[in-house]
């Protein structure tokens, strides 16, 4: 599943190429990815210059003239930029926005991605329903450790399932999560209730440092979003906790513990985490 480094590593690769580009038409092949893709898109968007692409958590937000759609790449999903138009869709190639030079094509096998629409009369995107209940971006200026230690207080539940809850600060899943902890020193299935501050100062630095490593490993995989079979996959940096269960911690050289919360696994030193 794409996590935030993916997606945002897919905006850094993708912007560049439609920004300031006009819109010529959009075929949908199939609309029922997770939710329906709106019908009146093509007619919306034909046209249209795209201004730019943002992201808000995992949200990929293209902003025209008449409003912004939207793009979730769900489990499965990608978007590249195919230079020759007349590349043949595959069986999962669902949407095409064509543009003068190039296509751009959304690819999901398990259909878990989505295509919306957000129009401008509505307000400001980030107001839609789904993004105005996600928690603080990591790289923004709110994502402090005050802010963590202020919102975990009086919950019993445990540190990990605060992060990959969304609900504080979005995109850290299930690996950057393990990874964070790791380098926070913080045991994940403490009660995040119990925390303090100066333990949270430190996680929110390791979340933000993990996770601008992940995308910067992704940064000189740019070239994948080009071509016809470049799918964005996991970038894989050298973990120190996440899948190393059983093998010796890269610090302290004891052996990486591996438990389940919440149904996802979670890797752990308990010498360097406590
Ligand atoms: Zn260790």
């Amino acid at each position: 599943m794409p996590e935030l480094p993916e997606v945002e590593v897919t905006r850094r690769g993708i912007e560049p190429y439609v920004a300031g580009r006009y819109i010529q038409c959009v075929e949908v092949r199939a609309a029922a990815l997770r939710w329906p893709v709106p019908a009146g898109l093509p007619a919306l968007l034909a046209s249209q210059r795209v201004d730019k692409v943002e992201r808000r958590g995992k949200y990929l937000l293209f902003e025209t003239a008449r409003g912004w759609f939207i793009v979730h790449l769900g489990m499965t999903g990608t978007l590249r930029v195919l230079r020759h138009v007349a590349e043949p869709p595959a069986k999962h190639d669902h949407i095409d926005w064509v543009f003068d030079a190039f296509t751009l094509r959304f690819r999901d096998p398990r259909r878990f991605g989505a295509v919306l629409w957000h129009p401008r009369e509505a307000g400001d995107v980030l107001a839609h329903p789904l993004l105005a209940q996600l928690g603080v971006e990591p790289f923004a200026p709110e994502f402090t450790g005050a802010l963590m230690y202020r919102r975990t207080r009086g919950r019993k539940v445990s540190i990990k399932q605060v992060l990959l809850a969304g609900d504080v600060v979005v995109g850290v899943g299930n690996i950057y999560a393990s990874e964070s902890l790791f380098h926070a020193g913080i045991r994940p299935a403490t009660p995040a209730g119990r925390i303090s501050q100066a333990r949270y100062e430190r996680l929110a630095e390791a979340v933000r440092q993990t996770l601008a490593a992940a995308i910067e490993k992704g940064g000189s995989t740019l070239r994948d979003f080009i071509g016809s079979d470049g799918a964005a996959g996991y970038f894989q940096l050298d973990y120190f906790a996440y899948d190393r269960a059983g093998l010796p911690c890269r610090v302290c050289g004891a052996l990486i513990k591996q438990i389940v919360q919440g149904q996802r696994s979670t890797y752990f030193c308990s010498h360097c985490q406590r």
